[in-house]
């Protein structure tokens, strides 16, 4: 076991005797997250609009979709399915140790569930990008869930992809989460991500995220990686919708 590792350990057992774990969805006492509100989670069917995000199949894309910068996105669940909300609330601000195995769970499960091929299939080569949070929230946090969302969607789904961390965020810009959807918020993270140059662009990057709601922030994460030289995004997160 490695250092980190053993430590990991520790600080869990640590955290169970200091802080009894029960369950962040429904209450229950002695697990983090329970396998029956785990079942309870509702699986996304079939992947959202790339463009826009619409779980509809007919709707009124407001975006060019011609002109889509996401070549394909796919989601696990619903963001307003309570318990899967409850446990990316979880993850961001409380235990969040103790609540990733339950998102590896999550992933595997879904994976099963998955009844329609991944939209990069076929590709030969893929990178693995983490939608980078706000320096400010990962210095609160001490961590950037979106990052070790990225590592569990490789372990889990993508054992063969390789992990990068090209993108960097402006510390200047307030985290999204902390602003109203709407034009604010687009133009609150226009500019926000830039790609070292240092780097040598993949040919194609599959982005993570917790979340997916207006999609700004992906699709500007998306647009950040295209101007470097990127030929193909996708986006996978674990939740989508308001
Ligand atoms: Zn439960
Ligand atoms: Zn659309």
């Amino acid at each position: 076991m490695s250092l980190q590792a053993g430590l990991s350990v520790w600080t869990s057992r640590f955290l169970d005797v200091v802080f009894p774990p029960s369950c962040a969805a429904c209450g229950r006492d002695g697990v983090w997250f329970c396998a029956e509100c785990l079942n309870l989670i509702e699986s996304v069917k079939r992947d959202p609009c790339r463009a826009c995000g619409s779980l509809k199949l007919e709707h009124e894309c407001p975006a060019d979709y011609s002109r889509a910068i996401l070549q394909g996105l796919s989601a696990i669940g619903f963001y307003h399915d309570p318990r899967l909300r409850k446990l990316l609330h979880g993850l961001k601000y409380q235990y969040a140790a103790c609540l990733l195995p339950t998102v590896g769970d999550l992933l595997r499960r879904y994976k099963n569930l998955r009844s329609q091929p991944w939209p990069w299939v076929g590709e030969s080569a893929l990178a693995l990008q983490a939608v980078v949070g706000s320096p400010k929230r990962i210095r609160m946090r001490g961590f950037d869930q979106a990052e070790k969302i990225r590592d569990l969607v490789k372990q889990e789904l993508l054992p063969w992809a390789q992990t990068v961390s090209l993108l960097s965020r402006d510390s200047s810009v307030e985290a999204q989460a902390d602003l109203k959807p709407g034009p604010l918020r687009q133009a609150n993270v226009r500019g926000v991500f830039c790609v070292g140059a240092q780097f040598i662009a993949p040919d194609v990057v599959v982005l993570i995220d917790d979340v997916f709601t207006t999609g700004s922030t992906m699709l500007e994460a998306a647009r950040a990686l295209k101007s470097a030289g990127v030929k193909r995004v996708y986006g996978l997160v674990l939740a989508i919708g308001a």
